[in-house]
């Protein structure tokens, strides 16, 4: 890194969990429900209401446990983080402190030099969420649907050494969570939030300098980042002698910069306690086992079962692995094609993973992709068994988008497909060379770049729809012929 210095970074990962009801009491998470709809004693902490643990909390974080090879503790108990703030009605947090569910976990990440790095895992730990301040022109205000909604808290060792590792790793948890469907995982709504810790020491050194800390970052982009600014900044304080103060920085995205906004809290303000209320959470073995079995195909497996099962390149694998739903969306589709062959399935590939995706980040609104998968599947067979040529597919499948419409309904009310008949293109061909008999001669003559304009002839008067491998022989053929017998 930076001259002589080297940044140690561990991250702060919170996963909103994706259950029916909160973390201790039965109101339902709805994060599309109206303003402070969704709150009961419990969760608004009366005195002398009584909190009972979600079971499928609890298992989520389990889940999530075992696919990054981390301990299941037998028992964890839960304790009260205390400390005042608007959006904690309760003043205090119920949160896993002393023992938590999981520990020592890893996880493998693709380094930027094409190897693979192992980052530890501290811990897996539950909590519940706080209320959602919105700032307001009048003011602060505050929705209590979010009160006590199930969070996981996954933190890393500090073993990432630059910006990009930051942003991969948040991104590889994004997946395994989705993958795992315990979280939608969506940063831009904050059910996935990301909290780092950076400090930048000299190489050799065996201890870190000073820790700060950055929040507020609601992207892996704006995670690599403010991480690269941050150890920037420690970087130039260290090469001037100065010290580095703990702190704890906001990004503002808008700005492009990093806000400081107190001096970091220390464990001991706040006066963390067990949960009376709480009994310990034991997990026996055979929940795990009941889990472990019934754990979902996770990113990695997927990758290799998906390049192995369609023929695919390791790139393309990937590719259509990154998004759970994208992968899902190739296989429908794939079960659907009318032949099952590796040509297929790449075209297949190659119309998802461009077209289609490309579609999807251009629509505005909706999370859906915007083509169902059995009409794609029926699209690229026809660009297989060449009916469709790929410039004509292309405009189909513009229509598919436009008008929710079939390709099937599109082709038979358009006159659209491909001409593969080679009489019929041997005829547009040779018409098409009678019109200019002196750029055929000028062609026998020497003139080779002609052969491009005769192409394009061709294809304007079959308005795209002639069959280019097609074309591109038969009027070789009748060149030759003409050469031949002028
Ligand atoms: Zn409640």
């Amino acid at each position: 890194m930076q001259g002589s210095f080297e940044a140690l970074i561990g991250l702060e990962i919170h996963v909103q969990l994706r259950t029916a009801t909160k973390a201790f009491c039965s109101c339902p998470v709805d994060s599309t429900a109206p303003p402070n709809t969704l709150t009961c004693p419990v969760c608004l902490g009366h005195p002398g209401t009584l909190p009972v643990a979600n079971r499928t909390m609890i298992e989520h974080a389990v889940r999530l446990g075992l696919a990054v090879g981390a301990s299941v503790n037998p028992v964890s108990t839960f304790s009260r983080k205390n400390y005042f703030y608007p959006d904690l009605p309760k003043g205090y947090q119920i949160t896993q402190f002393h023992d938590p569910l999981c520990s020592d976990g890893r996880l493998d990440i693709e380094s930027v030099d094409g190897g693979t790095r192992t980052i530890r895992i501290s811990r897996i730990h539950l909590e519940e969420d706080a209320a959602k301040s919105i700032h307001a022109k009048n003011g602060v205000l505050l929705d209590l649907n979010r009160c006590g909604v199930p969070l996981l808290e996954l933190v890393t060792e500090p073993d990432l050494r630059t910006a990009t590792e930051a942003r991969i790793t948040l991104t590889s948890i994004r997946q395994l969570v989705t993958y795992l469907g315990i979280s939608d995982g969506e940063m831009e709504t904050g059910s996935l939030r990301c909290d780092a810790n950076v400090s930048v020491r000299r190489c050799g050194d065996a201890v870190p300098s000073t820790w700060t800390e950055l929040k507020n970052m609601n992207s892996p982009h704006n995670v690599e980042t403010a991480v690269a600014c941050e150890i920037e900044r420690q970087v130039s304080l260290l090469r001037q002698s100065m010290v580095i103060q703990p702190q704890t920085f906001s990004w503002d995205d808008a700005a492009d910069r990093l806000v400081p906004m107190r001096s970091k809290d220390t464990t001991s303000e706040y006066r963390y306690f067990p949960d009376p209320d709480l009994p310990p959470v034991e997990i026996s073995p055979a929940l795990i086992e009941s889990l472990k079995a019934t754990q979902p195909e996770l990113p990695a497996a997927r990758r290799e079962r998906i390049m192995d099962r369609y023929h695919l390149s390791a790139y393309d694998a990937r590719v259509l692995t990154a998004e759970r739903s994208l992968a899902d969306y190739y296989e429908q589709a794939a079960s659907h094609l009318g032949r099952k062959t590796p040509e297929a399935f790449r075209t297949l590939c190659h119309w998802t993973t461009r077209e289609l995706l490309h579609a999807f980040k251009e629509q505005s609104t909706g999370r859906d992709y915007p083509v169902p998968p059995d009409h794609l599947a029926f699209l690229v067979d026809r660009i297989v068994d060449s009916t469709l040529t790929a410039r004509t597919a292309a405009k189909v499948f513009l229509e598919m988008i436009r008008e929710h419409a079939h390709p099937g309904d599109i082709l038979d009310r358009n006159d659209m497909v491909q001409i593969s008949h080679p009489e019929r293109i041997a005829a547009i061909v040779a018409t098409v060379l009678d019109r200019h008999p002196d750029l055929v001669e000028k062609y026998l003559s020497g003139k080779a770049s002609l052969r491009g304009f005769f192409i394009g002839e061709i294809m304007k008067a079959t308005k795209g729809r002639a069959n280019p491998l097609l074309v591109a022989q038969i009027l070789e053929e009748k060149l030759e012929k003409r050469r031949a017998h002028p």
